[in-house]
């Protein structure tokens, strides 16, 4: 999914509540087209910018819309595709065309530099696009695109966990993680007690029915040091952690560096040049690049 808009630079949203843990409160934002559909953003939120190297986070649906993403660009970071409900087709710069579904995997490794789009016909659609930031020794690998349809699962006390990034518990995904984290899609039924790293930081979405002590929208956050959470109810819950993110980077539009030169030559590039190769088959033309910010962009720790 690409980050539509229209000044990427400015970063609004509402304040949060305490308690246990944080709430991280999430904003609308667009997606484009006549039948778009309704995006939630948790992450980057004001006041935490990252969760382990997670440093995007939209759930959308469950709603009857048509995803019509248009080819763009990325660097610097994995895209991470989870669906709920429906399918999507992804296409990307490397020749890849690849159907999503419900409970398989679409990763995108951006690396140096690729770009892709998404579509799906109007139907029923449901599920997250989250982003995780490429360390500084990884972030100029080469570009790649893994589809998983196979993942592995840890059951426990009241819960079923799809592990479909890092590891949870020892269970480990066969995507490609450059960094100490987990993504994990939880089924809880009843009273849960799921297990945590307590060396990450976690991130708890609901994304369908009742789950205590969560709410639909915002993204409950949880600091290091734990080593489960208790859920309870009856429903499915977006699990993201990792270890605190130690570097400062530059998120713009679709892009990630680490510093203002560098996200400038990044939309020279894709609006001037061929770094980033061609996506074939999409019916539209690409999207383009929004105007920099009158100010520099700012390298931003995991906090500000
Ligand atoms: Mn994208």
């Amino acid at each position: 999914m690409s980050n539509l808009e229209a000044d990427p630079g400015e970063i609004l949203c509402g304040p949060g509540g305490g308690g246990d843990g944080e709430v991280l409160e999430g904003r609308a934002v667009p997606l484009g087209g006549p039948r778009a559909m309704r995006v939630t953003r948790t992450l980057p939120h004001v006041r935490r910018r990252m969760i382990g190297a997670w440093c995007f986070v939209d759930a959308y649906g469950p709603e009857q819309a048509e995803m019509r993403v248009a080819p763009h660009p990325h660097t610097g970071l994995q895209t991470v595709s989870w669906l709920v409900a429906g399918e999507v087709l992804h296409r990307d710069s490397l020749g890849s065309l690849q159907v999503i579904r419900p409970g398989s995997l679409n990763l995108m490794t951006a690396g140096r530099g690729i770009s892709h789009s998404e579509e799906s016909r109007l139907g029923l659609l449901h599920g997250v696009q989250l982003w995780v930031a490429l360390p500084e020794e990884h972030r100029q690998t080469e570009p790649a695109f893994e589809h998983h349809a196979t993942l592995p699962v840890l059951s426990g006390p009241g819960f079923t966990a799809t592990v479909f990034l890092g590891a949870l518990c020892g269970v480990r995904s066969p995507a490609t993680a450059f960094s100490p984290l987990v993504g994990a899609e939880v089924v809880v039924e009843g009273e849960a007690r799921l297990p945590l790293d307590p060396a990450h930081e976690h991130g708890l979405l609901l994304l369908g029915g009742e789950v205590a002590p969560l709410r639909p929208g915002p993204l409950f956050y949880l600091p290091p040091g734990r080593e489960e959470t208790r859920l309870s109810g009856s429903g499915r819950v977006l699990l993201v952690g990792g270890e605190p993110f130690a570097e400062e980077i530059v998120m713009w539009w679709n892009f990630v560096g680490r510093d203002h030169d560098e996200i400038a030559a990044f939309r020279k590039e894709w609006m001037e040049g061929d770094g980033f190769g061609v996506v074939r088959g999409y019916d539209g033309a690409p999207l383009p690049a929004p105007a920099l910010p009158g100010t520099r962009l700012k390298p931003r720790g995991r906090l500000r």
